[in-house]
């Protein structure tokens, strides 16, 4: 009989210029990142057993490129440029990009005089969207009902992502440029030396190294809490359904936001999944669970029915429905809805890469780039210098209060300018 393969080598530990602790799509996104910016030294330590096993797992891969301003659409069309570019590469790993387009509806004149301004947006920073009419709009999504529309908001290179298949293709070309990563070790500590970072204190033993990014998720309070840093990253649940096959549905439907009725849906193969943001937005304090807790969850079935019974005019029949699945999770929030990305300056060699506010997967590649701008380049963009966490030193906080707004902004995730 062979003896074990050991899983662990004494050369998964060795010293890196880069730990980054995490391997969910932020994490991960970071490190090919970093990869492709020459920044191969790296080493991602993530504790479960499988890359992207915690909250990117969960997500519905909705990757949506119409925003309220220029800088958060131009962002947003490199992740969709990226996922279609992975995609068309066709390499052994693939994100299963689907560029299915998306249907925005407006169901008020607010909402209406909304997409004319989102349209002028698109067209300032060249994404072709469309106003179309019911008709086309029926063509497109023929289950629909659009009863009660008013507008209709077609932008043709939207579409989905599977999170897993981007995590995945993330680590195929990050390990072929010399990325390491390591899973089932934890980050227990971080050891400062002279007041910079110098090493990580791991279930399996110390990892020198020279900087530390911390992409831990639900638990990048507590990652920062170990160098002193107090940051308010507010984990706030969010969940969504998928209903056994249903008529009339295939993986090619656009996908489709309803932003007056807080929802977004699409075909999970003939399944329909439905996510959308509660009114009663749950929060969870961080300093009320610890470093090596998962704050418990589970699915909210009053929260889930609600979904459905909002969506019934527009699909009939889909209160009555069974889910197959329930996905479910603690994405991060901050209390001024940006991410949390670049160097602190108190400790110097502790980065920061959290705080997505509900987009880290299809945010990834944008939050990559501000990562590779805010330590790279000379003069950074006023918006990425914005990102750093630094941002949160002098101001004074409370966690009441960083709770209420991080509920805010989730509870208003599709608010007329938001
Ligand atoms: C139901 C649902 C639907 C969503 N839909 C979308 C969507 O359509 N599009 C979108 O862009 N986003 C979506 N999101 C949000 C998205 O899932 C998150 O923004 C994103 O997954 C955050 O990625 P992350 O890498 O920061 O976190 P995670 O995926 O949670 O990764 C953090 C990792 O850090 C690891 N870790 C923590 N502590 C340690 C430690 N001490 N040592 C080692 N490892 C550690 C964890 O095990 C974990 O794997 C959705 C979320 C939910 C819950």
């Amino acid at each position: 009989m062979n003896p074990a393969v050991p899983r662990f080598l004494p050369s998964d530990l060795a010293p890196a210029e880069y730990v980054i602790i995490g391997g969910g799509a932020v994490g991960c996104g970071a490190a090919y990142a970093l990869a492709k910016a020459g920044h191969t030294d790296v080493l991602v330590i993530e504790k479960q057993s499988e890359l992207c096993d915690v909250t990117s797992s969960q997500g519905a891969g909705l990757c949506g490129q119409v925003r309220s301003s220029a800088e958060r659409t131009r962002l947003a069309m490199v992740s969709a440029k990226l996922f279609a570019d992975l995609q068309a590469a066709g390499g052994p790993a693939t994100p299963n990009w689907h560029a299915v387009g998306s249907l925005r509806l407006a169901n008020t004149d607010e909402r209406v005089a909304e997409f004319a301004r989102l349209k002028a947006v698109c067209d300032e920073v060249g994404l072709q969207v469309e106003l179309i009419d019911i008709a086309r709009a029926k063509q497109l999504w023929p289950k629909l009902t659009f009863e009660g529309i008013r507008a209709v908001l077609w932008c043709p290179s939207d579409g989905y992502m599977d999170p897993r298949s981007v995590v995945r293709t993330y680590a195929h070309y990050s390990r072929e440029l010399g990325v390491r990563f390591i899973t089932d070790t934890a980050v227990e500590g971080i050891e400062l030396r002279g007041g910079r970072v110098a090493a990580v204190r791991t279930s399996r033993g110390m990892v020198e190294c020279q900087n530390v990014i911390n992409a831990a998720g639900s638990h990048a309070y507590h990652v920062a809490k170990l160098v002193g840093l107090e940051l308010p990253i507010v984990p706030v649940r969010h969940e969504y359904f998928v209903s056994v096959p249903m008529a009339g549905l295939n993986p090619e439907l656009p996908v489709v936001r309803i932003p007056d009725i807080g929802l977004y849906v699409r075909a999970d193969g003939q399944g329909l999944l439905v996510g959308g943001w509660e009114e009663q937005a749950l929060s969870k304090n961080p300093t009320e669970f610890g470093l090596t807790d998962e704050p418990p969850l589970t699915a909210d079935e009053a929260v889930l029915s609600d979904f459905a019974r909002r969506l019934e005019p527009l699909i009939p029949g889909v209160c009555g429905v069974a889910s197959s699945r329930v996905a479910k999770g603690w994405p991060t929030f901050t209390p001024d809805g940006r991410f949390i990305v670049g160097r602190s300056s108190r400790v110097p060699g502790f980065i920061m890469a959290a705080g997505c506010n509900a987009h880290g997967i299809s945010g990834s590649p944008g939050l990559g780039q501000h990562l590779i701008e805010a330590l790279f380049s000379d003069n950074p963009s006023p918006y990425v210098r914005s990102l750093s966490p630094d941002r949160f030193n002098e101001m004074k906080w409370d966690w009441p209060t960083v709770r209420q707004a991080a509920e805010k902004i989730y509870r208003e995730y599709y608010g007329i300018g938001c």
